[in-house]
């Protein structure tokens, strides 16, 4: 990688001083061209995480505040065995920055990009003042397979259509080979220096007390770079052998469950890429080619996703189609809790609001069948969707999120067609057969048959009796009935003209 000995280059002709490794959401040491570049100086190197207020920044939800707990706490721990510390800070980084470059002495900070519009407009900002202060400051790229820049139509302009955006990208180059951690990160004089506004991890906040609601979430996941690593593992031995058929199904360990480490930069896309590639390539994986491809589409679907929010940075705030401005959205916030608390009526849907409640996760498929149900059954915006996922999911990430989103609903780039209302009943008599995946979460249905699971009220009086069962009592009734929403929802399509009258 050419990037790492080019700050050294540059730093060889400055003054003295350590450099700055500011850690975003890149909380690893492998494949860390910041880090990296950092230790190649050989100079003494400061690893900071600041929890940032600046009001520009869109808060973070709940979740991912418990996850960051725990990966703060495996990076510093991972950080101090190669000799170095990790500095925590909280506040706005537009003035901690400064300061601690200040306090430190440094002679250079790095950091690996961000690409939302408010990070983006912040990160670009301080490297100029940092420049002209007489510091090197540079990025670089850690979270992505190719740049949003990188990959263009013939005419130079953004993809909006997943797939030639991923034929594309291919052809562009292959994804960089992931390089190792660095064996020191010495932090020589640096380690008695208190630097200002520097906390300690549970001065940060992060963890729910009153309630404790992250049990689920304990039991569920260990945040951190040894826990990603050991989910990628356990993905190729076990996992991607038939991905491309089994990924639809939520009652199984169907799919990598990477998507929390890639949020947090835990494991970077490019390690995942290559011990995929190399695995096949070295015959241990017994996964087919379609497994393969299917599973590095998808992460071609987050590469895509980043692609739009670069290209379109409203996209978590405005429709990417603007016909849908005009889209008739009910607000009912009886029907919007009824959603969140798992409680429709619906028991593959509120199986779905369930496991994310609990575990902070949700099933692809699971996602794409509550979403619809929220925007198409119950005509609410997509908005209150991707806020309340953004505040409960572990993975929650500004691309990914708002892109799928705006996908379910149709209004977004290279969208679902208006049309795809999917029948709460029958996804979940496809994709939960046996009834499994209600059972786990919705425990009230535990006992119903599989005949039944998905579709309780045609269930006979004696049935339901055997399984504990009273509709309106135990479990709710459906909260709108399937056939009259569809059309409820055809006909709110057709009022923004996306049906041909
Ligand atoms: C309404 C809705 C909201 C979503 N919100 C998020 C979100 O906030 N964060 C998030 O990471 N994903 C989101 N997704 C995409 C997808 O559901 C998750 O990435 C996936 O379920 C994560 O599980 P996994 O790691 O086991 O995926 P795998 O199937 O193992 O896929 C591997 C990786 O590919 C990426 N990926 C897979 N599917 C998609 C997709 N459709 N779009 C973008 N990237 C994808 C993820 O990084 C994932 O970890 C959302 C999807 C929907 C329909």
């Amino acid at each position: 990688m050419a990037t790492a000995p080019r700050i050294k280059a540059t730093l060889d002709a400055q003054k003295p001083g350590p450099v700055i490794v500011w850690l975003r959401t890149d909380l690893r040491l492998g494949d860390n061209p910041a880090l990296e570049a950092a230790c190649e100086t050989g100079r003494d190197v400061l690893c900071v995480f600041i929890l940032e207020t600046d009001e520009t920044l869109k808060a973070r939800g709940g979740a991912t505040r418990w996850w960051l707990h725990g990966s703060l706490l495996a990076i510093g721990r991972d950080i101090e065995k190669r000799g170095g510390r990790l500095v925590l800070c909280k506040g706005a980084s537009r003035s901690l920055i400064p300061r601690i470059c200040k306090a430190a002495g440094a002679a250079a900070i790095v950091w690996n990009r961000r690409y939302g519009e408010a990070e983006r407009t912040l990160d670009a900002a301080l490297k100029k003042q940092l420049q002209d202060d007489g510091l090197v400051a540079e990025s670089f790229n850690s979270h992505l397979l190719y740049e949003p820049w990188e990959v263009t139509t013939k005419a130079g302009t953004p993809m909006r259509v997943f797939t030639p955006f991923w034929r594309a990208a291919r052809q562009t180059h292959e994804p960089m080979t992931p390089r190792p951690a660095p064996k020191q990160i010495p932090d020589g004089k640096l380690a008695k220096v208190k630097l200002p506004d520097e906390v300690a991890l549970d001065d940060l906040d992060l963890l729910p007390t009153k309630p404790d609601w992250a049990s689920g979430m304990r039991d569920a996941w260990q945040p951190g770079e040894t826990g990603a690593e050991k989910t990628l593992r356990t993905f190729l031995k076990t996992g991607i052998d038939g991905y491309a058929e089994n990924r639809n199904l939520p009652d199984r360990p169907s799919t990598s469950r990477l998507s929390p480490y890639l949020k947090f930069g835990e494991i970077s896309p490019r390690q995942i890429w290559h011990a995929v590639d190399h695995a096949a390539q070295n015959g241990t994986l017994k996964a087919s080619a379609d497994d393969v491809s299917k599973f590095l589409a998808e992460l071609g679907w987050r590469e895509f996703s980043y692609h739009l929010l670069f290209h379109f940075p409203k996209l978590g705030s405005e429709n990417f189609q603007s016909k849908f401005d005009a889209f008739p959205w009910a607000s009912d916030t009886a029907h919007l809790k009824a959603w969140q608390r798992g409680r429709t009526g619906y028991p593959i849907v509120d199986a779905a609001m369930r496991q994310l409640w609990v575990t902070g996760w949700m099933h692809n498929r699971m996602r794409m069948v509550a979403a619809s149900f929220l925007i198409k059954h119950l005509l609410i915006d997509w908005r209150e969707g991707e806020a309340w996922f953004w505040d409960t999911l572990l993975d929650a990430d500004p691309a990914s999120n708002t892109a799928s989103w705006q996908w379910v609903a149709g209004s977004g780039a290279d969208a679902a067609p208006y049309f795809r209302i999917f029948n709460p009943i029958s996804q979940g008599q496809k994709f939960d057969t046996e009834g499994n995946y209600v059972r786990e979460f919705v425990p009230e249905l535990a006992k119903l048959p599989a005949k039944y699971i998905h579709n309780p009220w045609i269930a006979p009086k004696s049935v339901l009796d055997a399984a504990g069962v009273t509709l309106g009592e135990t479990y709710p009734h459906p909260i709108v009935d399937h056939d009259r929403a569809r059309q409820r929802a055809l006909a709110a399509f057709k009022s923004i003209g996306t049906i041909d009258a």
